[in-house]
């Protein structure tokens, strides 16, 4: 048995107050630990460029995708596909988005959940709650959906926030209506959205971290606002230490919109998923939903170029010029198997690119062991892409605040390593109940 990786889980320990009838020996569960991933979520126009690159095999740094509910229709097939490549296909019912101003507006309105206004703590409390629990199991079975994002909500005030509470109720109906339904199997993940001055805070992580311990939930989806990638290295510093708190729960951790960032958090051992758009939504801020916007019609950005080497993405705007320059062309442009035309095919066809160079990086580290990885993403990626960056901005002005972000990640992770090796790991997400992982 030499050189086999053996996980052990040492959840039961962690758990043991909801276990107390269970054996408490540690169990083997995998010989190599499970595969690091990446959650996609895709908007109106992007399942085509995922169906073809999913149509191409499983990638393995692909843990899920995420579907919107009012674009069911479009993405029926993209759904299916996912099902059947063993991909998660994950339902986020928007619940967040319906009890803010700038959220209950336009097709979200019509769900069956949805109610007849936005929603408020009171209008979901109690049968009323339960109520939507029901509704949402019922669309989702004939569906097919794999696991599903607790309706949960924006707590504004932290842990104080009224919300808290009607969530976690509202979580426990869930579970109880899936189960009732014969959906014991489908996984809940707890979308936990916060400022991050409630994440920062210690004693409020500890309220966090003991109430959703006790609840019926496979993951914590973190959504952290301000936070992603833009955010900077002590941002980043505060975030990692923040996750090492909730390591404890057993449960894993998903950063949302973390995107670039997020391989940093992979990397470090703070989360064991992460999750964004596709070449965008790489950034949380609720603000734009918090208010009510006029003229609403539904906006899909433009996707953007992943500039791997830089660890940033440009407009294709930018990305033409950039790449005019024959010496950034020889440095930049992708050498890989997505892109035989080098940089016209990066803004050609920057989703295809995106897609398999993000779930290769993930790959990359997953086959490392954990231990290592912090330090090998350190050289191999980051280091070099502040290296490349005072290159790169002698030509493209515009990179500057993207250059001085990544020197503070580089220096501000580097004092991390440099203090000591990462010593917790967050779970990784498999899609599968924690119950059913625990052999209960
Ligand atoms: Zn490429």
């Amino acid at each position: 048995m030499e050189n086999v990786n053996v996980h052990v889980n040492v959840m039961m320990n962690a758990r043991k107050d909801l276990l107390m009838d269970m054996p408490l020996t540690p169990r083997l569960i995998h010989a190599v630990p499970p595969q690091l991933g990446t959650y996609l979520r895709p908007n109106r126009v992007d399942h085509k460029a995922l169906l073809a690159f999913i149509a191409e095999g499983t990638p393995a740094g692909l843990e899920g995708i995420v579907f919107d509910p009012t674009l069911d229709s479009i993405h029926t097939e993209l759904r299916d596909e996912a099902r059947e490549r063993k991909i998660e296909a994950v339902l986020d019912t928007r619940a967040m988005e319906l009890a803010l101003e700038g959220g209950y507006v336009g097709s979200r309105c019509a769900l069956p959940w949805a109610g007849e206004e936005m929603h408020r703590t009171d209008s979901l409390r109690g049968e009323a709650g339960r109520d939507c629990a029901k509704r949402i199991t019922d669309w989702m079975a004939p569906r097919r959906y794999c696991s599903v994002l607790a309706p949960t909500h924006y707590l504004a005030a932290g842990a104080a926030d009224p919300w808290f509470a009607v969530d976690r109720d509202l979580t426990i109906a869930l579970r109880a209506a899936l189960d009732a339904a014969g959906l014991a199997a489908v996984p809940i993940y707890y979308p936990l959205a916060i400022k991050g001055e409630a994440f920062f805070d210690a004693r409020q992580r500890e309220q966090f971290r003991l109430a959703l311990t006790s609840l019926p939930v496979d993951a914590i989806w973190l959504r952290v606002q301000p936070f992603g990638s833009r955010s900077g290295g002590n941002v980043v510093r505060k975030y990692i230490r923040a996750c090492a708190d909730l390591h404890s729960s057993a449960l894993p951790l998903v950063a949302e919109k973390s995107g670039t960032t997020g391989l940093a958090l992979l990397a470090f051992g703070a989360v064991g998923g992460i999750e964004s758009g596709i070449t965008i939504g790489e950034h949380f801020d609720a603000n734009s939903l918090i208010s009510r916007r006029e003229g609403g019609k539904p906006f899909t950005p433009q996707a953007r170029v992943y500039i791997t080497a830089l660890q940033t993405f440009m407009s294709k705007q930018q990305a033409r010029p950039f790449f005019d320059n024959r010496t950034l062309r020889t440095y930049f442009a992708c050498k890989d198997r997505c892109c035989p035309r080098g940089s016209d095919d990066m803004i050609m066809y920057p989703k295809r690119h995106f897609l398999l160079r993000r779930t290769a990086e993930i790959s990359r580290l997953s086959a490392l062991p954990e231990t290592v990885r912090a330090s090998r993403y350190m050289e191999e990626i980051l280091r070099p892409a502040t290296d490349q960056m005072a290159k790169a901005v002698k030509a493209a002005e515009h990179l500057e605040t993207t250059r001085q972000r990544l020197d503070m990640l580089r220096s501000v992770l580097g004092a991390i390593l440099e203090d000591s090796q990462p010593v917790s790991f967050s779970a990784v997400p498999e899609g599968k109940r924690i119950q059913t992982r625990r052999g209960a």
